[in-house]
């Protein structure tokens, strides 16, 4: 997870050390959430989707944006994809999408 923004441009690096940490509480909930059983795994959801927001919102301040193909830029996100795995994903409207090491995907 640590190189989970490694090749991503941050307009604010101040902000790089918080959001690995981020990142971190991301993974760890995101473990947790997977090993729980079905009947506990709303709140642990909910732990889950709170760091997802505040890593995204980061994200956002510090300017991550996907340069790929014409302008405008497009933020970078951090979601689950529909098999529940993490994942890097732009907002373009044909969204580009990298595993969480930065390879596409
Ligand atoms: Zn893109």
């Amino acid at each position: 997870m640590a190189d989970a923004i490694k090749n991503l441009e941050l307009r604010n690096e101040e902000l790089r050390p918080a959001i690995l940490t981020g990142l971190e509480h991301v993974a760890a909930l995101h473990r947790l959430q997977l090993n729980r059983a079905a009947a506990d795994q709303a709140q642990f959801s909910d732990a889950f989707t709170s760091s997802l927001a505040s890593v995204n919102t980061l994200l956002a301040v510090a300017g991550v944006v996907c340069r790929i193909g014409a302008p405008p830029v497009a933020d970078i996100q951090i979601v689950t994809d529909t098999s529940g795995k993490l994942i890097r994903r732009c907002t373009h409207p044909a969204a580009h999408k990298w595993d969480m090491n930065g390879s596409p995907i």
